[in-house]
């Protein structure tokens, strides 16, 4: 929509007027439709990527391609036009293909991005309703609360001591407090206090406004600043393959030199001797590596996204199988966040309430019998504390009871109506003013009604509570001092049966209030009783802790609830911690505070409970884990969670209850907010960094044994065994045909079984660059072996013999692929068939040797020759040959060093 006007000049009423909505009921259906038509939906235009053309072109800017441009100018110039053809042939295909890759991957992390859609609470027909925030239209009433981010421009109405960092718009890092008055025209973005912009979050508090402009029409549309921005595709692990590829260049350059230098002094033609360098630099590098890398993390993002982890960057594919820490939230990632009270304790009594679940049939009893509300004050008022100091609905359909919002809340409107209670009567007699919205921050709710009598209604975490407190009710319903010790020992009584405990207070103001604060809050409360509820752990949560313990991976339970109750659920979901007393051990917020660094340190290492921690103790936590060198994996939902998400190794948030701006912070998001999934991307992580492993190892000797074959041939004086485009050929084909196929090797059996990689521990162990060592130099021997027989002593011509060479290189690679299915177990172990794509890459492979062998397009082309029967008998007799001198050495080197960590 245009700005033609000055919204935040305008009053709200105005404002309201000029869109044609009503600020209570929203727009109406057809409104909704047809503004939609409208002013479309409400996004960004995408910043424009790269164009396709751009990318392509891209693909050639590459150290290594630019050696082979090179090539193809030099040969052409040296007449040698079917070889210049046919190189750059192979670079314009390496483009092709590499391009085609890495629009998948994109494709693929886009396509993720998608699915994580923004929500948005507006009031429409009436009722509130929450939409994706691409259907909001201009005019839309929309509900904003602490940890939303405003999803289009909006001038504020209503609030409720609103704070919203801005900085994503004006830099400005500092909260600014919202009002709805409005502001002088000409006031910049940052002062105009009244309005919130699109992108920006709420910090705290929370409020009411209409949409004035959507999409590109917002303030951040016109600054064309798409905050999704593209996806990157770089990873430690692929800079580090680049690097190092870089370094290898520069040592085959230097090489290369080298041997045009002893070649022209021995009186070689430049032409020849040039070749010569060229096939080195072809052979020695591992070009099809950087993309492959990106491949296989890319393939891993699609197989997290199936097990309900959603990767918003790359980077985190590779770091999970790495994480040695996770760090959890309790409520709903570890329970069900399915809520019911089971006992109250006010007044001097204990209640129990019948019933499970959201369904409101069942009783609050004392010994067994309904207990009589008229007799029992305090119960009376607590439960009715808990219906009007409550933002949440209770609704039935087909027969089962749902709530709408949050269940903490819910299984309170659930246990006043067992008790007797109603909201719409209740909201009859005792109307809401006003509210202190809860903030973890505060750990309270306060809600101030009106009626006969204003009275002020509080809940939240039982010690919150009771600092507030001076009075209670006793058992015959009169005021009396407040007894905290016996209270404090109620809440444990409950606390350590797994409860989760909250408190409920009251108080009549001493004058009539506009509203309610937290001064009006801070003393004088009459304390009413607490309320007791299960959340029972989730049975997958159970069962995925244990996997990651056995895995060497700490889990830690981080929780804003009572330490007693943390530190029972944990008992029940198996945590392995430090103990006391043969319990497990749990340090509240408050005995973090008091230790010094070190301590600090020992107990984040140790302990496997926090309760009651704030956002700053999780950064803390985070950051003194980290310097004890663990990988942590930390989940957060909260608007405050979002410097430990960013610290983190890896940042975990909740897809279901986690504030937009916990999912940006974060490196992951679960879709259904439940432990068992970050267990899940986990073992996936360590399933993906396997088969980059095998890879890399599957790859590294073919480079190898090509250098090593032109080296051998410059040593000796021989002809070239084989030449450059040969070179590409193998290189090329069999990364993509053979390599690949590692991408879908199953995880190993027992993944979970063994111990985080560490972190530093270089892909190329010590074992695995003997390995490399090793199938480098058979492959050289073999290939210039069965060449030189040929040449030398078969006496056929050297086309015939580079075609011999060639063939041995694709089918020995063919038969190492067995190998490196597992970089330690043989194949016995893994299972011939477990990877069919195997198969299906060297039927492929062969198909593609075949026509290069016996056809003559191709023999023109690549210089090669058709293949008698005895010279396919030698080929596969050393393909099967080194197979099994490395299944012998995995045996060997499995049997030395049997603990392994692969
Ligand atoms: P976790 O961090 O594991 O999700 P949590 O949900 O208990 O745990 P918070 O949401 O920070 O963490 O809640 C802290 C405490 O505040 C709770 O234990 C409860 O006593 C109280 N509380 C939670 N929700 C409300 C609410 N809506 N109103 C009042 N008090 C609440």
């Amino acid at each position: 929509m245009k700005q033609e006007f000055n919204w935040h000049n305008i009053d709200a009423t105005e404002v309201a007027r000029i869109l044609n909505v009503s600020i209570e009921t929203g727009l109406s259906s057809p409104e909704v439709e047809e503004k939609t038509l409208k002013y479309g939906k409400n996004v960004l235009t995408k910043k424009k990527r790269q164009s396709a053309f751009a990318r392509f072109l891209l693909q050639f800017h590459q150290p290594l391609i630019y050696i082979l441009l090179a090539a193809t100018v030099v040969t052409f110039f040296l007449d040698e036009i079917v070889d210049s053809a046919v190189i750059f042939g192979v670079v314009l295909i390496n483009a092709i293909i590499g391009y085609i890759q890495e629009t998948k991957a994109l494709k693929a992390i886009d396509a993720l991005e998608g699915s994580l859609a923004q929500k948005a609470a507006v009031i429409r027909n009436g009722k509130k309703q929450i939409i994706e925030s691409v259907e909001i239209v201009p005019g839309d009433v929309v509900l904003l609360r602490s940890g939303d981010k405003f999803p289009a421009d909006i001038r504020l109405f209503e609030l409720q001591d609103m704070q919203v960092d801005e900085s994503a718009l004006t830099g400005e890092s500092v909260p600014v407090q919202k009002h709805i008055d409005p502001v002088p025209a000409e006031n910049v973005l940052g002062d105009r206090f009244c309005m919130g912009f699109s992108s920006t979050n709420v910090t705290y508090g929370q409020g009411r406004g209409i949409v004035v402009a959507t999409g590109d029409y917002t303030e951040v549309g016109k600054i064309q600043q798409s905050i999704a921005g593209a996806q990157d595709l770089e990873t430690p692990l692929t800079e580090k393959i680049k690097k190092f590829s870089h370094l290898l260049l520069k040592v085959i350059i230097g090489l290369s030199f080298i041997l045009i230098v002893i070649g022209l002094i021995r009186g070689e033609s430049f032409g020849e001797i040039f070749m010569v360098a060229v096939a080195l630099a072809v052979g020695a590098i591992p070009e099809g590596l950087p993309v492959a890398v990106t491949i296989m993390l890319a393939l891993g993002v699609s197989k997290m996204a199936k097990r309900k982890a959603i990767i918003r960057k790359l980077v985190a594919v590779e770091t999970l199988g790495s994480t040695n820490v996770i760090c959890s939230d309790k409520t709903g990632t570890l329970t069900e966040n399915q809520m019911t009270v089971q006992k109250i304790f006010a007044g001097g009594y204990f209640f129990n309430v019948t019933g499970l679940g959201y369904n409101p049939e069942g009783t609050v009893e004392l010994n067994g019998l309904p207990a009589d509300l008229q007799l029992f004050k305090s119960l009376s008022l607590c439960l009715q504390a808990g219906i009007l100091c409550n933002d949440s609905g209770l609704r039935e359909k087909n027969g089962a009871w749902m709530i709408e919002g949050e269940p903490t809340e819910g299984a309170l409107l659930v246990s006043g109506y067992k008790g007797g209670f109603k909201l719409e009567e209740l909201e009859c007699d005792m109307p809401r003013i006003s509210s202190i919205p809860f903030e973890s921050e505060y750990q309270y709710m306060a809600t101030l009604h009106g009626g006969v009598q204003q009275i002020i209604f509080m809940k939240g975490a039982s010690e919150a509570i009771l600092e507030r407190c001076n009075w209670m009710y006793d058992e015959n319903g009169d005021l009396t001092a407040l007894n905290k010790t016996q209270i404090l020992s109620e809440v444990e009584e409950l606390a350590s049966q797994g409860l989760r405990v909250l408190g409920f207070a009251m108080k009549y103001p001493a004058t009539e209030l506009e509203r309610v604060n937290h001064e009006d809050t801070g003393l004088e409360m009459i304390f009413l009783g607490i309320q007791g509820m299960i959340d029972p752990p989730r049975k997958e949560a159970i069962e995925a802790v244990a996997l990651c313990q056995k895995a060497g991976i700490d889990v830690k339970m981080i929780t804003g609830d009572h330490a007693i109750t943390a530190a029972s659920i944990a008992e029940q979901i198996g945590l392995q911690g430090l103990r006391e007393n043969g319990k497990l051990k749990a340090l509240n917020g408050k005995e973090l505070q008091l230790l010094d660094n070190g301590d600090f340190g020992d107990a984040a290492e140790s302990v496997a409970v926090f309760a009651r921690v704030s956002p700053d103790q999780k950064l803390r936590l985070v950051k003194a884990l980290q310097e004890r060198g663990k990988i942590v994996a930390m989940t957060g939902d909260g608007v405050n969670d979002g410097p430990a998400l960013k610290q983190a190794n890896i940042g975990v948030a909740m897809g279901i209850t986690g504030t937009d701006v916990a999912k940006d912070a974060s490196d992951m998001v679960l879709t259904d907010d439940n432990f068992s999934s970050i267990e899940g991307a986990v073992e996936e992580g360590r399933g993906v960094f396997d088969n980059l492993t095998k890879f890399i190892v599957w790859t590294l000797p073919t480079n190898l044994g090509e250098g090593l074959v032109i080296l051998a041939a410059v040593v000796v004086g021989s002809q070239l065994p084989i030449l450059p485009v040969q070179l590409l050929w193998i290189n090329m084909t069999t990364a993509i045909l053979l390599g690949l196929m590692l991408a879908f090797e199953p995880k190993e059996p027992g993944i979970m079984d063994r111990p985080p990689r560490p972190a530093k521990q270089p892909i190329l162990t010590t074992d695995l660059i003997m390995r490399t060592l090793l199938v480098g130099t058979l492959m050289m021997f073999a290939a210039f072996g069965l060449y030189s027989y040929e040449v030398d002593f078969a006496n056929q011509s050297v086309s015939y013999g580079q075609t011999v060479a060639t063939s041995v290189f694709i089918f020995m690679e063919a038969a190492y692929l067995f190998n490196c299915r597992s970089v330690v177990r043989p194949l016995n172990e893994i299972g011939f068939f477990t990877n069919r794509w195997v198969f299906f890459g060297i039927g492929a492979m062969t198909f593609f040797q075949l026509i290069y062998i016996y056809t003559s397009v191709m023999n023109t082309l690549f210089n090669s020759s058709p293949l008698q029967m005895d010279s396919w008998w030698r080929i596969i007799g050393v393909s099967v040959a080194l197979f099994v001198i490395v299944t012998i050495e995995k045996r060997i080197r499995f049997n030395l060093s049997k603990p392994t960590n692969k």
